[in-house]
């Protein structure tokens, strides 16, 4: 990543990292439109966008106020001068966000954000407004864990997700099951077998369809849940009489009654669901923190908590699940010497010194860098295939692992 300081970094930001510079510049407003956003995708030429930038910095001419013009000039003076210095685009492209972001009226202070980020950027973009434009780079952050949503009645279904608040379809279907007869005798008969053979028919479908869309989700454990509703029989037949691929039928969380099928009636689910899918999220919270007291308490060796023992077998690639708290406020950061020693030490923020003393030649070693705990395990987590899980402490095993000092880890093997 760079952001402020100009290293070269071509590999991007991890998610963690994008997600603190995006919480940074969310909290940013403008006086006046005077915040600058710039994307663009990998494979433009630099050379181009130099001249855009300049351009539209002869433009900005025109604004009225003086106190804007002379912020957004040098806010477009600013990004100019790092289009230069990069040769090509990024990897995944390069975003530029830049502006005033002193609350002093006259006494402006232009700062300069420059993001690699995670994901290719996918369009150009330009905006001059009074806060930055960050949706291309909240999308790229979004927890990609999903619950499963099925809604079915006999005669309409519909099957898609819910992503952090976002309701999304993956598939509709309509049925065939014809309406009850009012004829009897014995076509009557055979027209209620044939209803009963078009009702499996359907349920079957329903289940096929669910597993294109949650199997490969539950398998990379990124399925949370399922819930399933509608109205009348049918959603309970669905998962009683086994037309569900086992793995998904472990993962149903819920059936709720609903007024209405179908795509429309998703949404219905959803809020008639949310205390379940609170409540399984939760359960899913405490028994992750239960699977790393028991390691403790089985004295295996595979469970280390405190944030130095936990980086330290995190570096290893020995961790399977680190778990920091939600209200842990602790910041990992590097010095190095002039002798090239290296230290990293965690602390709270306004704990840290820019200098320390070197354990191994007692020279000065400057602060390099800082993060905070989130970011610096959340890299290595990714780059070692490791889970990150933030725990609430809105239940108790969330307040005991704040207890013990808010970051733990499940160890794969012993490491002492
Ligand atoms: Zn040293």
């Amino acid at each position: 990543m760079s952001n402020q300081n100009n290293d070269s970094d071509n590999l991007g930001m991890d998610k963690y990292e994008l997600k603190r510079v995006l919480n940074e510049l969310e909290d940013i407003r403008g006086r006046n439109t005077e915040l600058v956003s710039l994307y663009i995708p990998a494979g433009y030429d630099m050379s181009k966008i130099s001249e855009f930038v300049t351009s539209e910095q002869s433009e900005a001419e025109n604004i009225k106020s003086k106190h804007t013009r002379t912020n957004v000039q040098d806010a477009l003076g600013k990004i100019g001068r790092k289009v230069k210095e990069e040769q090509q685009t990024p990897e995944n492209g390069v975003a530029f966000f830049s502006g005033n972001v002193s609350d002093t009226e006259g006494r402006p202070d232009i700062k300069i954000w420059e993001v690699h980020p995670p994901q290719p950027i996918e369009s150009r973009h330009y905006r001059c407004d009074k806060e930055f434009v960050l949706q291309p780079l909240k999308d790229m952050v979004v927890d990609d864990r999903v619950y499963g949503l099925i809604v079915a009645d006999k005669s309409e279904a519909a099957i898609g997700y819910l992503q952090g608040n976002s309701i999304k379809t993956a598939y509709t279907l309509d049925s065939n099951v014809p309406g009850k007869t009012k004829a009897g005798g014995q076509s009557a008969q055979r027209f209620a077998r044939l209803r009963k053979e078009m009702l499996k028919t359907f349920l079957q479908e329903i289940a096929d369809k669910s597993k294109s869309a949650f199997l490969s989700k539950a398998r990379e454990d990124k399925l949370l849940g399922i819930i399933v509703g509608g109205p009348g029989f049918v959603k309970e037949k669905l998962v009683e009489d086994g037309y569900l691929h086992q793995q998904l039928q472990d993962k149903v969380v819920v059936t709720k009654s609903l007024g209405h099928s179908g795509e429309g009636a998703l949404k219905e689910l959803v809020s008639k669901a949310e205390e379940s899918i609170q409540d399984s999220q939760a359960v899913r919270e405490k028994n992750i923190v239960n699977k790393f007291l028991e390691n403790l308490k089985e004295e295996n060796g595979k469970s280390e908590y405190g944030p130095e023992p936990v980086k330290e077998a995190l570096d290893m690639g020995a961790v399977d699940t680190v778990l920091i708290s939600e209200d842990l406020e602790l910041f990992h950061a590097t010095y190095k010497c002039d002798n090239g020693n290296r230290r990293e030490i965690f602390e709270e923020k306004p704990e840290i010194e820019e200098e320390v003393n070197c354990p191994q030649c007692s020279k000065n070693m400057q602060l390099e860098e800082i993060s905070h705990i989130v970011d610096a395990l959340g890299e290595v987590a990714e780059n070692m295939g490791t889970d990150l899980e933030i725990i609430s402490t809105s239940h108790e095993e969330g307040r005991r692992l704040m207890n013990m000092g808010g970051v733990a880890a499940i160890l794969r093997y012993r490491i002492r």
